[in-house]
């Protein structure tokens, strides 16, 4: 395995391993890995002659008050990690080699960014389409693999493909979480021990929600309104939104029916949550 920090290193070495006839598989991340993370990695490992993971903590996708500059690094463990689950290549470009001096482009979207996370955090899809889509075109990638845990992200990355005619295979990969239910997150290390134990209520009320529709409940508003009662009973708990969507378009729904998706962004304490599942009714 080997660690590349230029683009143009890594330029050199994929357009050699495409002249030998190999596909590759590309997993972006801002490491601090996780069993997520290794997931997406495995998939890769599976469907791609060469996978390359970058580690890259994205300035342009926080905002100013975020936790850019408190986010976990890691990156011997992160190399490891990588080497187990069956990385090729590990791209980790400074800031200053990611976005040369006066960088002044950006990739933006309309509509499908201006809800859920992207009305919370507005800006933060259009710094991670941008580094995507550098990605996309330094890499070249035959696949790319992103998490269901990002519901949304998926979405817009899928979007941006489809709309600027990027060559590659966007490949959804499921949650993976932690045996009491929480969805792993580098994040969760933000939390001490009793906002961990307040967490809880975020994944719990998912799988709530899931008994409850599995039951007969077809309203959106009901499920929200129990979502956001459950939520708000935890002391350490502040929700930021609860919704439930067309998975598709994200489309706010009324009647639950069809391919929906019920997302959740929660404040324990300092630290922002995402959690969500997918349903078909
Ligand atoms: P991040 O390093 O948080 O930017 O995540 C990098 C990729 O890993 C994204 O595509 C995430 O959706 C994915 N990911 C993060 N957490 C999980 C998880 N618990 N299960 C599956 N994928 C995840």
């Amino acid at each position: 395995m080997k660690l590349i920090k230029t683009k143009k290193e890594l330029r050199d070495m994929l357009k050699a391993e495409r002249q030998r006839g190999h596909s590759i598989g590309l997993v972006p991340t801002m490491g601090y890995l996780h069993e997520g993370h290794i997931s997406l990695i495995g998939k890769a490992e599976q469907d791609n002659d060469i996978v390359v993971v970058s580690v890259f903590v994205n300035p342009t996708q926080f905002g100013e008050d975020e936790d850019y500059g408190t986010y976990p690094r890691d990156l011997s463990r992160d190399m490891e990690r990588c080497k187990e689950a069956g990385a090729d290549i590990v791209f980790v470009p400074e800031t200053t080699e990611m976005y040369s001096k006066g960088s002044a482009t950006f990739v933006d979207m309309e509509q499908l960014t201006d809800r859920l996370c992207g009305a919370s955090r507005p800006g933060h899809f259009r710094g991670v389409m941008t580094v995507v889509a550098k990605l996309f075109n330094i890499v070249h990638p035959d696949r790319a693999y992103f998490g269901q845990k990002d519901a949304q992200q998926v979405l817009v990355i899928k979007k941006m493909v489809q709309d600027l005619d990027f060559n590659v295979q966007i490949v959804e990969c499921p949650i993976i979480r932690e045996a009491d239910g929480m969805a792993m997150s580098s994040r969760n290390t933000y939390l001490n021990p009793a906002e961990r134990e307040a967490a809880l209520v975020i994944s719990k009320s998912l799988l709530n929600a899931k008994q409850r529709i599995k039951q007969g409940e077809r309203s959106a508003d009901s499920i929200v309104t129990e979502m956001a009662g459950q939520i708000s009973s935890e002391l350490l708990a502040n929700l930021d939104y609860v919704e439930v969507v067309n998975a598709e378009n994200l489309d706010r729904i009324s009647e639950i029916k069809g391919r929906i998706l019920i997302a959740v962004a929660v404040r324990i304490g300092n630290t922002r949550l995402i959690d969500n599942i997918k349903l078909e009714v």
